[in-house]
């Protein structure tokens, strides 16, 4: 029986080392933390009761039809709609931009046809192929809805001007012409019942898959073994010898108090007059359940330093370019396949890691059928 290292055990090493156990493969995984799920990770609160998203809000959302199939195999999807509002100027707003933020914004009453007339009319029809966050606000919104909704926020969250991000980033989020305020365009959502960290602990639990918690994996160890797929972060794998990618960490202000904070998931805050970008109230991730206290987490966001928690890759120019270093130290190793967000310092949201883990262990089956070593990419990073 083949020996693999599957290195992290978020969503990308759970769901590879299920899939190869389930073939006969024996894994072992090695993780930094005490936890498995990675950022997913979620535990029950003891003083108040609540399940938390330990590392922020993750809402469970995709199109993709099997990957919706296969993470249900593991836990139960009770129904959960993302509704974001957002605070901007003393006032509340839906999020994301639709019918009801226009009219209360412009203080209209403009139906679905008059508000996209009314909207184009605002945005700088000379930009033509936006380049940046602020290109493409200001083409699609126009400069009262950008400075109101995303200027601000997106400085606190990314601590670089909008005119330096790429457009990628607002692309995420869309805007509507009706009153429908669902945050996403995902043909299926939910919350897991019993958390995500549970879900992945289904994943692991095979009697083929031996789990190594506090356990951190050197490039020296891949020799005992006849694959390594590896979702750590790519710089790490090689000592940071070029440097080290960019960043940024979230800081959680925790409050506990009694019965309801905020009425929401999640409230946004725009104002560059708050610090903070966002508070989470964890209870309203789980409808079904009922709790008199309740756990709120107010979000900071800022530079990732050695010692911190990677979240969001920042993917600037230099960023780029310091991947394509390791890029090209990567190809030139054997026996490692790179994968998930940190391995492919890529902003994934769950749905896409897990329909990317699978596609590498079809990869990789597919290789080993045809005798040939496997690629350490499966998908492109840069
Ligand atoms: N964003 C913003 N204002 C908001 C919400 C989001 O400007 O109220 C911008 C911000 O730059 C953010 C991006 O849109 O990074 C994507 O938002 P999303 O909610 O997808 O971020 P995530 O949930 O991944 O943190």
């Amino acid at each position: 029986m083949q020996l693999i290292a599957v290195v992290g055990a978020g969503f990308s090493g759970a769901v590879v080392a299920h899939e190869l156990a389930q073939r006969g493969y024996r894994v072992e995984v090695f993780e930094t933390r005490s936890h498995v799920a990675g950022n997913c990770h979620t535990e029950r609160d003891p003083e108040t009761g609540v399940m938390v998203h330990v590392y922020g809000p993750h809402i469970f959302h995709t199109s993709n039809e099997l990957v919706w199939n296969y993470v249900r195999k593991f836990d139960e999807f009770m129904p959960f709609t993302n509704r974001v509002k957002a605070v901007s100027r003393g006032r509340v707003y839906s999020l994301p931009l639709n019918l009801l933020t226009i009219n209360q914004f412009f203080g209209k009453t403009l139906s679905p046809r008059e508000a996209e007339a009314f909207v184009r009319s605002l945005g700088d029809s000379s930009i033509e192929e936006p380049r940046s966050f602020e290109e493409q606000a200001l083409k699609f919104v126009g400069p009262q809805l950008y400075e109101a909704f995303f200027r601000n926020y997106t400085l606190k969250q990314w601590g670089i001007s909008p005119a330096e991000l790429p457009a990628s980033i607002l692309k995420r989020l869309p805007i509507r012409f009706n009153y429908d305020d669902n945050y996403y365009n995902s043909r299926y959502q939910g919350m897991p019942k019993n958390g995500y960290t549970c879900i992945v602990e289904r994943m692991l639990d095979h009697p083929n898959v031996a789990v190594h918690l506090n356990s951190v994996f050197t490039r020296s160890m891949a020799a005992d073994y006849s694959h390594v797929f590896y979702s750590g972060p790519i710089d790490a794998w090689f000592g940071f010898n070029d440097g080290r990618l960019g960043y940024r960490t979230l800081d959680f202000e925790v409050e506990r108090l009694e019965g309801d904070f905020q009425g929401n998931a999640v409230i946004n805050y725009c104002d560059d007059t708050v610090a903070y970008t966002r508070i989470s109230e964890h209870k309203h991730f789980s409808p079904w359940e009922t709790h008199d206290r309740t756990i709120i987490y107010r979000e900071h966001s800022r530079k990732c330093e050695a010692a911190d928690t990677p979240y969001y890759p920042i993917r600037l120019i230099n960023d780029k370019q310091l991947l394509g270093r390791y890029l090209e130290r990567a190809k030139a190793e054997s026996g490692v396949t790179f994968l998930g967000r940190l391995g492919t310092y890529r902003y994934l949201d769950m749905h896409v890691t897990i329909a990317e883990a699978l596609d590498v262990v079809n990869g990789f089956l597919e290789c080993e059928q045809q005798q040939r070593a496997a690629p350490c990419f499966f998908v492109d990073p840069l």
